[in-house]
């Protein structure tokens, strides 16, 4: 049967962001509750070797570092329910937010950490391939590729930043991109073409990522088709980065909360606070910068003491009125 849960902090996403939220604020004795949503761990569970995130000496695997926080959650005595928050609420408090099991929490404040999700190209191998070979960021995982051969895959500022960052350790980049100019800003697009380690395709689709035939999953090479000819060739890769956008998880949010052109959720300078108070924001869902594991969590850690001393003021307030 559908249940009302009552909780001072509703945390809704389980990546790094949502539970680094979690642990600050059940150590601060809000008794949160976490409901996971649909891919809990986010977006390190279909990465594979992490090995920037501070703290481990040797590379981690990232479904177990988020296994870590999970449990580091629970430990210090945060709710985890296993749920999607469908509908939201947030009109009036307690801010009302409504799961697919028909379960409802009533929060007194909200960190929304539901994350963003790379964009994919959607063709054969890709997934298959997802973290033997294939990437979506290349500050996660360029250093795996130092002196061999890669592709970037997008013409905006996110493809151009991914391919002047991996010109710097990969033998040779290839810009793919499938009009015959960039869209990217004009000052990035002097620094990558000054690369000589870098190459454009222009007018060029990836259409499949071809494995190779050792025992464990590789990436071997691309198959492109000419946009202009429809000329179709191979091309031997080391490593492929898809860099065609974001999509910040915030649909659930439309019309209730500031956000920007692309969707995501604008929160204050220097703080989580979005437009409604009480409501704050952590992690990709708020950022298209950084898009870090460790930047995700450090906005976690924020939105727990912002949503702390927002209780706090309130109460201090109360008190004062009474
Ligand atoms: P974007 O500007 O939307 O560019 C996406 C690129 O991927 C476009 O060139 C697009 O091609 C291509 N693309 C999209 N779908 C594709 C598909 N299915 N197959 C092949 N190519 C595809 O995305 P972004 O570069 O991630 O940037 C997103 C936002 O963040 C932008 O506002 C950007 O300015 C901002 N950003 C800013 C910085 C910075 O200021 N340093 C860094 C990164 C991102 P078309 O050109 O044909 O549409």
């Amino acid at each position: 049967m559908p249940v009302t849960h009552h909780t001072p902090l509703l945390v809704i996403g389980a990546g790094p962001a949502g539970y680094t939220a979690a642990i600050y604020a059940a150590r601060a004795s809000m008794e949160p509750i976490l409901v996971a949503g649909l891919q809990p761990g986010g977006q390190l569970t279909i990465t594979t070797d992490v090995e920037n995130f501070p703290g481990f000496a040797e590379a981690v695997q990232g479904p177990w570092l988020m296994e870590q926080m999970r449990a580091q959650a629970a430990h210090v005595g945060t709710r985890l329910v296993d749920d999607i928050i469908t509908a939201v609420d947030f009109s009036r408090r307690p801010f009302r937010c409504e799961a697919d099991s028909g379960d409802v929490f009533m929060a007194q404040t909200v960190v929304i950490a539901t994350g963003a999700q790379a964009r994919w190209l959607g063709i054969p191998g890709e997934q298959a391939l997802s973290g033997f070979g294939v990437s979506a960021c290349a500050t996660c995982d360029g250093f795996f590729f130092r002196g061999k051969n890669v592709a970037v895959v997008g013409g905006g500022n996110s493809a151009t930043e991914e391919a002047l960052y991996l010109s710097n350790l990969a033998a040779h980049v290839t810009l793919i991109h499938r009009r015959d100019s960039l869209r990217s800003e004009r000052i990035l697009q002097q620094r990558l073409f000054a690369k000589p380690n870098v190459t454009c395709l222009w007018d060029t689709a990836v259409e499949e990522v071809l494995a190779d035939d050792g025992k464990r999953p590789a990436l071997r090479a691309l198959r492109l088709r000419n946009l202009r000819t429809g000329a179709i060739g191979e091309m031997s890769f080391d490593g492929m980065f898809v860099a065609i956008g974001h999509d910040p998880a915030t649909a659930l949010f439309r019309g209730q909360l500031g956000m920007d052109d692309s969707g995501y959720i604008i929160t204050e300078p220097g703080s989580t606070r979005t437009s409604i108070p009480g409501i704050f924001a952590a992690g990709d869902v708020q950022d298209h910068v950084y898009r870090q594991a460790v930047t995700a969590a450090g906005t976690g850690c924020m939105a727990a003491l912002d949503a702390e001393r927002f209780l706090a003021a309130e109460l201090s307030t109360t008190r004062q009125a009474a």
